[in-house]
């Protein structure tokens, strides 16, 4: 239920996990820590950090944010110089403290541990498949299929890791740690984004490039499609576990939740958004006296929509950062009440105003109407809506949550009828082209196009768990 509010509120797509890991640095579970603190926004329902004294490794994990799960006592139980964390989002799985991550597994050639980021398509045949076998699950969540599978493989454990990815289909960026090594895994088709950085004599690894710079560590690269990287002590050594890739990484990344000052693929994430903001000026301008964003992820889009139409850019929208996650209760009026909580429209600002109003997206409309309603009622004399992607028409299987084919009001209403339907003046998208321009040719478009990058079998197999 909590979900469904904070999804009401957010009105958004949701994130889908975020990890962080550290190799030989001292107090790696203290920088851990930060990391996750700076990957907060990927997911909000867990957090976990273990970490490794090169004898032993220790998991502390819990529900909630990252502040309410850690304490500098807690922080102090996990020793050692090497680190992985965890954010969820559950999106496979569900909720409940067994699904929160890093996964510990007990082995008798070694124990280790595993955090991922991202959605294993071909879950269900793997797991029967596995059950079938002996295996016994823990947990609901996808991730532990490839501790599983790790272990029924033979040779060196990073060769069990090499056997074993080929086996998985779908989105996933893993952090893999024993007591000696550090994997750090990209999918083969590129969906989540993976970096790499130096930390003094060690390294960091991270969903997203903007958690360096809270721990002082400097970017190195994003690791490739297929690769994986087996982090020691001398060196790190980089395999592919597969030839077959592609790179297309999602284009909700970009668009909605990477924070602005992260790099995904050499692109600054806020550069790609004002670059979209711009292409959509271009594609549908209007005359209008203001353009405002709606706060935060889109107001880089709403920059570069004011850079190119020349319509100055204005702050019309202020967001109340202290909304707690929990305090709305999901009836009608609630919900309304939870909205204006949420956002406040500047009266000073739009009052008599034409408002161009950049969002990033339009998941179920619901969100959009009220915030119009906001503007209107602060006296906005006409608000004309502009979304910085394509309309949203398809669900995505790659560990996003868009929530199912009908709730997507897209695959139900043409523009115009949105349009009428939240309110605005006038409503206008993005075009796939126009994405395609300003996010590059790598990118998945698949809940904006209906073409997947991945077989349709396992996708099927997906939609009846
Ligand atoms: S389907 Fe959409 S949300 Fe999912 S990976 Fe592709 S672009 Fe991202």
């Amino acid at each position: 239920m909590i979900k469904e509010i904070e999804y009401f509120l957010s009105g958004k797509i949701n994130e889908e996990c975020g990890v962080f890991g550290v190799f030989n640095v001292e107090d790696a579970a203290q920088l851990t820590y930060y990391g996750l603190h700076s990957l907060q926004h990927r997911g909000q329902e867990g957090a976990g950090i273990a970490s490794s004294d090169g004898e032993s490794i220790i998991r502390e994990k819990g529900e909630g944010l990252v502040t309410e799960v850690f304490n500098t006592e807690r922080i102090a139980k996990l020793p050692g110089n090497m680190s992985i964390g965890h954010v969820r989002y559950s999106t496979t799985g569900g909720g409940g403290i067994e699904n929160v991550q890093p996964i510990l597994v007990r082995s008798h050639t070694g124990d280790f541990v595993i955090a991922h980021n991202g959605n294993i398509v071909n879950a269900k045949e793997l797991k029967m498949q596995l059950e079938a076998m002996g295996s016994i699950f823990h947990t609901t969540s996808d991730s532990e299929i490839i501790g599983h599978l790790i272990q029924r493989e033979v040779g060196d454990f990073h060769e069990k890791i090499l056997k074993a990815l080929p086996k998985l289909e779908g989105a996933f960026s893993f952090l893999i740690m024993n007591n000696e090594n550090l994997f750090v895994i990209r999918d083969k088709n590129g969906f989540r984004p993976l970096s790499m950085g130096k930390l003094e004599d060690g390294y960091v690894f991270s969903s997203e490039s903007s958690a360096f710079e809270i721990v002082g560590a400097d970017y190195i690269r994003g690791l490739k499609p297929g690769e994986v990287l087996k982090v020691s002590k001398d060196e790190i050594e980089s395999f592919q576990y597969t030839d077959c890739t592609q790179d297309k990484m999602c284009s909700m990344e970009y668009i909605y939740f990477s924070r602005p000052d992260s790099s995904i693929n050499g692109l600054n994430v806020h550069t790609s958004r004002r670059n979209c903001g711009a292409i959509l000026a271009k594609e549908s301008p209007v005359e209008a006296d203001i353009v405002i964003g709606v706060p935060d992820s889109s107001l880089s889009s709403a920059m570069g929509y004011s850079d190119f139409s020349g319509i100055p850019y204005e702050m019309g929208l202020v967001k109340n950062r202290y909304v707690g996650r929990t305090f709305i209760k999901p009836n009608q009026h609630q919900r309304e009440r939870g909205v204006k909580m949420k956002l406040s429209a500047m009266e000073a600002v739009v009052k008599d105003k034409r408002v161009v109003l950049v969002d990033d997206s339009i998941v179920r409309g619901t969100t959009s109407k009220h915030i119009i309603k906001l503007l209107k009622d602060a006296g906005a004399k006409e608000v004309h809506m502009r979304i910085a992607s394509s309309p949203i028409i398809s669900p995505c299987f790659y560990g996003v949550d868009t929530s199912t084919y009908n709730e997507l009001i897209s695959t139900r209403l043409s523009p115009k009828e949105l349009g009428e339907y939240i309110g605005a003046d006038s409503l206008a998208f993005l075009s796939n082209d126009g994405m395609i321009e300003g996010l590059g040719k790598n990118i998945c478009l698949a809940c904006f196009t209906g073409k997947y990058p991945t077989s349709m079998f396992s996708l099927l197999e997906n939609l009846k768990k």
